[in-house]
């Protein structure tokens, strides 16, 4: 790295692992299975393609700054209040918003430590202190984190689903994490993959019935819409009120808003895109397990084969490199025996099982 003499980044910013995100390519492979980004292997919805398209028209447009459209959208289909939904441009950047208006020198964002790598990165790139806890079994554990927390914590980020891990808790355990906290703290629920649970809006009743609780959520996983980049926050008005002075009036642009609306709105691709993750995540668990590799089960569209070395998981994922295949390396999760395959298609799937079982039968 260059350092420069006399001008330096504000404290904490060098201090900032780079997030590289999951590669898309392989060298001798003309085409790859991407199985490394949590993606939906259906694509996105047509409808929301067709929205995408139709905003072409007016490119030269400065987007809604309220997000009205939007906002009403996804009010409608979770039963929400719209007046306390903020859209980002992704859920990064909620998670961002939170940060900058919360956190700062001085002050604590509590997270676990498996937890998603933009909770530590925004708190100090905010000047505030992460403070990591260690999870029980996989598991986010709550006395833990409530013993972490201190009149300097901010915001605890939880996961639930948790990436990379893919294990859950219950409601009883986050609604007592929510009463545990000290009064000054608020709970960020990320529920970026709750689509994949049926029947779970992600805490949303958590965040009516408490005034120090947020939900944060995302049209990246099963709506398929990572490459445009929208995500959204569900909060108390006290936040809402915050968040949307540190919001700039322009973050999302027009056809991210538009695709995300006809996607939100098209109830049976999204029921489609949750019956096929259930059946394949189920039938790859399954593989996996019969290869002798261990995995927690999974309520989110990925899984954590976690192999008994790190020999063994370097050796399986050059093994699905050479057959064109691009998993998760968890390395910078504190999983370096472990690599996070994401649920594709049922086709997908089984080269994944065929790949592993082969590696596995020869390496024995
Ligand atoms: N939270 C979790 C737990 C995630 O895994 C991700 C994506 N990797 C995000 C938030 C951010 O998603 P996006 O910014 O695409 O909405």
């Amino acid at each position: 790295m260059s350092e420069h003499p006399t001008i330096r980044p504000q404290p904490g910013i060098l201090d900032i692992a780079l997030y590289v995100g999951g590669e898309s390519k392989l060298a001798g492979h003309a085409e790859v299975l991407k199985l490394s980004s949590n993606e939906n292997p259906a694509g996105a919805s047509p409808r929301a393609i067709g929205a995408y398209r139709a905003a072409g028209d007016s490119l030269h447009r400065y987007p809604s700054s309220d997000h009205a459209a939007l906002r009403a959208a996804i009010a409608e289909v979770h039963g929400l209040d719209a007046g306390r939904i903020i859209c980002g441009n992704g859920s990064d950047e909620i998670i961002s918003f939170l940060t900058q208006a919360y956190a700062g020198p001085g002050r604590e964002v509590v997270h676990t430590e498996h937890g998603f790598a933009m909770y530590r990165i925004s708190a100090l790139a905010a000047g505030a202190v992460p403070v990591e806890v260690a999870e029980r079994a996989r598991r986010t554990d709550v006395d833990a984190i409530l013993g972490a927390c201190s009149e300097r914590t901010a915001l605890v980020f939880i996961a639930n689903p948790n990436n990379p891990t893919g294990t859950m808790i219950s409601a009883g355990e986050v609604a007592r994490l929510a009463d545990g906290l000290p009064p000054q703290a608020l709970l960020v629920l990320d529920g970026a993959y709750a689509e994949f649970v049926a029947g779970f809006d992600g805490h949303a009743d958590l965040v009516d019935a408490r005034d120090n609780v947020v939900m944060t959520r995302t049209f990246s996983k099963i709506h398929g819409l990572g490459g445009l980049r929208v995500g959204w926050g569900y909060a108390p008005a006290h936040v809402i009120e915050v968040l949307g002075r540190v919001r700039g009036p322009f973050n999302v642009s027009g056809p991210a808003l538009a695709a995300a609306e006809a996607a939100i709105r098209d109830a049976d691709f999204t029921a489609r895109c949750l019956a096929e993750n259930t059946a394949n995540r189920a039938s790859l668990t399954a593989d996996l397990r019969a290869a002798g590799v261990a995995c927690d089960d999974s309520e989110a569209n990925f899984i954590l084969a976690r192999f008994a070395s790190l020999a063994d998981a370097e050796g399986c994922d050059r093994a699905l490199r050479d057959a064109g295949i691009i998993v998760r390396r968890v390395t910078g999760y504190g999983f370096p025996e472990g690599l996070r395959i994401t649920v594709g298609d049922a086709a997908a799937c089984a080269r994944v099982a065929t790949v592993v079982r082969e590696f596995m039968r020869v390496k024995a």
